[in-house]
């Protein structure tokens, strides 16, 4: 077999979002709104526009984006990355992922991944020659079993990958959880990449526990956030990473052989929307009601779910419906039901998530009561 990535199939997101498309379903599957981004975030890439900012930025990003950020971090979670050295804007996350592990992951290398896992970190290890060691998170709550992890950890271990708040399961690292990551990490040279890409969406009062806010964790860490999740605009696909120089040095090099730079007038303008903090810090009350409101219309049906704790997905086992597998029920939702979701136990390793189902709640409130009405029959 020639391939790179032999057991690699097309991403789940893209298989059904098309089939919702095909049979006209409700869309809850794939993690983007159905509403529109900011008009006056908009109006600034216009403005961008028209000034001119039209041909390639900087590579490493636009200098004053990344002082927003840095001032942005700065006042969350209390460390100040350089801007010019420690700051790269990257083609959404997702870029920033690929550049991290492909940065730092040689063949032979251990990467840590606890699953269920988002669904890039595993073919862009192997790409690389590493080999991805997975992890059960356990419980309805998707905890970690610090003391598994380790176990897991041996001489080949280069790299561990958190999500915090974390996709599929929407749960969240608490403090203890980072005291722990840093007991197993101290005196080792890990290096550790975390995905916050729904940093901003925590809900109930908790606070997101960015590794920035952890010096021990910082020192050795590569964090990667998006805007597309924040700003409610995925399609500009734009996002960015923090790390220590001497780390980010070396992702710069992939960066530049990958993408050399992203779109100039998006950048510009998300610099200039930065200015005002409660744009962002009022985005986990925003998607609270609509989690809230998503569990209110679903209160009674036959599913069983322990509410999201962040991010823009609910959990909902079916166990009470159908014995039908994930994969199989999603299809047949979507199909016979004109409802679109994501089945768990693709990214998962065991039995654990065959009978549940991921639904985005980042919808109307008209697009949530439709969804659910269908929910409640089935
Ligand atoms: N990490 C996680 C956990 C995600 O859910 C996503 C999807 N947005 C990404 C990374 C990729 O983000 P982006 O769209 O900015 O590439
Ligand atoms: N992160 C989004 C999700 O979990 C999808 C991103 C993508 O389509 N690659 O649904």
């Amino acid at each position: 077999n020639s391939s790179k990535l032999p057991g690699t199939k097309t991403s789940i997101f893209s298989v059904m979002s098309k089939m919702a498309k095909d049979y006209n379903a409700i869309n809850l599957s794939q993690g983007f709104p159905n509403f529109e981004t900011d008009q006056t975030l908009k109006n600034l890439v216009t403005e961008a526009m028209q000034e001119g900012y039209n041909q390639y930025p900087p590579d490493i990003g636009v200098q004053s984006l990344r002082e927003e950020i840095s001032k942005k971090i700065g006042s969350l979670y209390g460390k100040i990355y350089d801007s010019e050295k420690e700051i790269t804007i990257t083609n959404g996350a997702t870029q920033a992922l690929y550049s991290a592990i492909t940065a730092f992951v040689h063949r032979g290398d251990e990467v840590i991944v606890l699953k269920p896992a988002y669904d890039t970190y595993e073919p862009t290890i192997k790409q690389n020659g590493g080999i991805p060691v997975q992890i059960q998170l356990k419980g309805e709550n998707y905890k970690v079993d610090w003391e598994e992890v380790r176990s897991a950890v041996t001489s080949s271990t280069r790299m561990i990958i958190i999500n915090t708040p974390h996709n599929p399961s929407g749960s969240i690292f608490s403090a203890e959880d980072m005291k722990e990551l840093e007991k197993i990490l101290t005196g080792t040279n890990i290096i550790l990449l975390s995905d916050e890409v729904y940093e901003h969406l925590v809900f109930d009062g908790k606070n997101h526990e960015s590794v920035s806010k952890y010096p021990k964790l910082a020192e050795r860490a590569i964090v990667c956030s998006s805007f597309g999740k924040t700003f409610h605009n995925t399609g500009w696909k734009t996002g960015y990473c923090v790390a220590p120089a001497q780390l980010m040095k070396e992702i710069r090099k992939i960066h530049e052989i990958v993408v050399f730079s992203v779109n100039h007038p998006m950048q510009v303008a998300y610099a200039n929307y930065l200015k005002k903090p409660e744009r962002y810090l009022e985005l986990s009350k925003f998607y609270q009601n609509k989690r809230d409101l998503f569990l209110h219309l679903i209160k009674d049906s036959k599913f069983n779910y322990t509410p999201s704790n962040g991010t823009y997905y609910q959990l909902l086992n079916f166990s009470n419906i159908t014995d039908e597998k994930d994969v199989d029920f999603a299809e047949r939702l979507v199909k016979e039901k004109g409802l679109a979701s994501i089945p768990v136990s693709v990214f998962n390793i065991d039995e654990k998530d065959n009978q549940q189902l991921r639904f985005c709640f980042a919808k109307t409130d008209e697009t949530l009561e439709r969804a659910a009405e269908i929910l409640c029959k089935l």
